[in-house]
């Protein structure tokens, strides 16, 4: 495309006011340039403050603290952040709140928090996708973070496919919400690590 530099980083800005993350591959595909072009228009952004680059994408700035995320701490349990399985939390006042794994995530919105947004990383591609229509795959083979271990999945497919090679359960957002509630009610106040 001959779009110049400036309309292509208003495109990604306004495609980005819709949904809170886009991938790389997306930008490549719906602007028609090469990976590079791609990169070189989000530094600008990133340098400008307005976006921020996480792995394979990137997300609007607004939805990550200011502080250096090596900082970052699970808002539940304490761990460090982990780049795999990390889950964010946009309240709709404030700072966004960090959780290391959809384990703490899931269990954070226990409490009243009333999020604009939940992303999660997916474990396939580690792409911020929306925690609400994701699929978790519980309890499987594959403990990265904390027990049980909640593994996020862009689609049930993508869920079932792991399923297959590490056992486990798959469930909706919902579902582990409702499940994770359960276990601490009968556990008690558990030490995740
Ligand atoms: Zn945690
Ligand atoms: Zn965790």
């Amino acid at each position: 495309m001959s779009e110049l530099p400036s309309t292509r980083q208003d495109l990604i800005l306004s495609w980005l006011a819709e949904s809170a993350s886009l991938s790389i591959d997306e930008l490549v595909s719906r602007l028609g340039v090469s990976i590079m072009t791609v990169h070189r228009d989000l530094d600008q952004l990133v340098k400008a403050g307005q976006v921020e680059k996480v792995h394979g994408g990137v997300i609007r700035a607004e939805s990550r603290p200011r502080n250096n995320r090596a900082m970052q701490r699970c808002y539940l349990c304490d761990s460090p952040i982990s780049e795999r399985t990390q889950v964010i939390i946009q309240p709709a006042q404030g700072d966004p709140i960090y959780a290391c794994c959809p384990h703490c995530g899931l269990l954070l919105l226990a409490d009243s928090i009333q999020p604009i947004s939940i992303l999660a990383k997916e474990f396939i591609y580690g792409r911020m996708v929306n925690a609400r229509t994701a699929a978790y795959l519980v309890n499987s083979d594959i403990t990265l973070c904390c027990q049980p271990s909640y593994l996020c999945f862009a689609s049930t497919q993508d869920a079932i496919k792991f399923q297959k090679g590490f056992s486990g359960q798959i469930m909706t957002f919902d579902e582990a919400r409702l499940a994770l509630t359960a276990e601490h009610q009968c556990m008690g106040d558990v030490d995740h690590h």
